[in-house]
């Protein structure tokens, strides 16, 4: 069943939603060659109490495995879901950081691909059209439009640009829980899927490949790295669907 949010419950989430961008803004800040993705975890867990909220993924648990962290963090080929380590990140880089946070009950969700120093013209190309990918999906976001049109979205702005869409994980509803109904694919058929309503609030994010649109799972039982060896970008947004259109709340 997909919760529609009362206008109390997205200011809530504004809040929660601002926490998270000023979180990453100031992780992103950080980033430069040499910076462990431990250290940013870290980092990200000092402002978490600072701030006075909780982690969203820390002990976010699927089954039987147990996420350690408050941040996934996420290099070059690893898509999604990487545990931050003592391993720095080198010039040249595509680092993925993505952050949730609970605040007074309700939950805000974002990611952002960051270039660590100077990263090669075919990675950025990469970087800036998952960008676009999540600005298409987000503009879908109105009042009676269907998933599918956001779906389709994505995929059309990835593929066109010769890019892999990522099936094996998908955006979602957000609200009292990190996750919530209705799944937010990043593909899809214009037209189809469930009807967008005002009042929901969902997380878009699209995971795009430079080459081919398959992932695995490494043995660490969380990290998603590309089949083909090749690199992933990744950017999210927490957004409520309003009257007025879409309203991002893990923007600054
Ligand atoms: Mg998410």
């Amino acid at each position: 069943m997909i919760e529609l949010k009362s206008p109390v419950e997205i200011e809530k989430m504004r809040t929660a939603g601002k926490i998270v961008a000023e979180i990453l803004a100031s992780l992103t800040e950080q980033v430069k060659p040499g910076v462990t993705t431990s250290y940013l975890n870290r980092q990200a867990e000092k402002m978490i109490v600072k701030l006075g909220c909780r982690s969203a993924f820390k002990n976010y648990r699927v089954g039987t495995v147990v996420f350690p962290a408050v941040l996934c963090a996420s290099i070059n080929e690893e898509v999604v879901h990487g545990i931050p380590a003592e391993r720095a990140v080198c010039d040249g880089d595509l680092l993925k950081l993505d952050f949730g946070v609970e605040a007074d009950g309700y939950y805000g969700d974002a990611a952002v691909t960051v270039a660590v120093g100077d990263v090669d013209e075919d990675s950025m190309r990469l970087l800036r059209v998952t960008k676009e990918c999540l600005d298409a999906g987000i503009r879908k976001l109105t009042d009676s439009n269907r998933l599918g049109d956001v779906g389709e979205a994505v995929q059309a702005h990835a593929e066109s640009a010769g890019y892999g869409v990522v099936k094996d994980f998908v955006g979602h509803g957000i609200g009292r829980a990190l996750h919530e109904d209705p799944q937010v694919p990043n593909f899809g058929k214009t037209g189809r899927g469930r009807r967008i309503k005002t009042g929901m609030v969902l997380a878009v994010e699209p995971m795009i490949n430079i080459g081919g649109p398959g992932v695995r799972i490494t043995d660490d039982g969380w990290t998603a790295v590309t089949l083909d060896g090749g690199r992933s970008a990744h950017f999210e947004h927490t957004i409520a669907v309003t009257d007025n259109g879409p309203e991002v709340l893990t923007a600054l």
